[in-house]
């Protein structure tokens, strides 16, 4: 038998297939508190074993049921376990969060920018949906790349948190693969070299008025830290704040 006595148990009571490959799940389950843009881990008991990986909380820390947005990958141990789950199953969590990526410590400035990888994007819709960053920047910006426009998921959240933030937020798509004629093609670091994020955005991409979050695919994170560090950006550290936060997911 697989030792559980680390873990609590969650039962799943809502699924959402947004392509072949993507998923969220929402669980409830008794977690302790966490922040906007932290993660927790879900485990499943695989040949006796307990398997964990961590997965980004997509709900804001008051909202229920928690939710976990995600990707198939199929030769992945965890992944394709967790798409196969459906309301009333059961799955483990770390009962603590984990993660630094939240607005603790980072200081106030006029623009928020969050850019995402794919389910990345999920982190960061939790952190739109509290209260903070609205009190902390004058303005938003959620940047989503994916290769596919059926990708761009959690529209209505995001639409929602537009029309609650009129004027203060930007949505900009980036899909790599495929013309749709409202995303830029192409990749993000490109895009800030080329002055492209900011025309598009309206906003000013400079060290005294921005703090960027950067979140999901290790290449993108790396290229648009060095794209920010271009410009005089340097990363954020509790003791010696800068303007960049980042995570990679693997
Ligand atoms: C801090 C943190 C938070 C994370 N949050 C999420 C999340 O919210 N949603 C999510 O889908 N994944 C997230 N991940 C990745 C997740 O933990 C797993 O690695 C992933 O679900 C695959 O698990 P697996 O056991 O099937 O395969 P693994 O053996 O863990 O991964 C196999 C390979 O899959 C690729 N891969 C892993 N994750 C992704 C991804 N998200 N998108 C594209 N390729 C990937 C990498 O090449 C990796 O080496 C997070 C990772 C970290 C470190």
């Amino acid at each position: 038998m697989a030792d559980t006595s680390k873990w609590v148990e969650g039962k799943v009571v809502g699924k959402r297939v947004w392509t072949d490959v993507l998923f969220s799940l929402q669980i409830e389950a008794p977690v302790e508190p966490f922040r906007a843009g932290q993660f927790g881990k879900l485990a499943l008991a695989i040949n006796d074993e307990i398997v964990s990986r961590p997965y980004s909380y997509v709900n804001a820390p008051d909202e229920r049921p928690l939710e976990f947005y995600f990707i198939v990958i199929n030769q992945g141990p965890l992944s394709p376990r967790l798409a196969a789950l459906e309301p009333g199953d059961a799955a483990f969590l770390a009962p603590r969060p984990s993660g630094l990526m939240t607005l603790a410590d980072v200081r106030d400035a006029e623009t928020l920018w969050l850019l995402s990888t794919g389910t990345a994007v999920g982190p960061f819709l939790s952190i739109l949906k509290t209260a903070e960053p609205w009190q902390r920047f004058r303005h938003a910006v959620l940047v989503h790349a994916v290769r596919h426009a059926n990708e761009l998921a959690y529209r209505e959240q995001i639409d929602a948190i537009a029309a609650a933030h009129a004027g203060r937020f930007s949505y900009l798509p980036f899909v790599s693969r495929e013309d749709t004629g409202y995303a830029i093609r192409g990749r993000v670091p490109e895009a800030i070299r080329d002055g492209r994020l900011e025309a598009r955005t309206g906003r000013a991409l400079t060290a005294e008025a921005s703090h960027v979050m950067i979140c999901g695919n290790p290449d993108m994170v790396r290229d648009t830290t060095a794209a920010l560090e271009a410009r005089g950006m340097r990363k954020h550290k509790r003791k010696e704040p800068g303007h960049i936060t980042i995570e990679a997911y693997w």
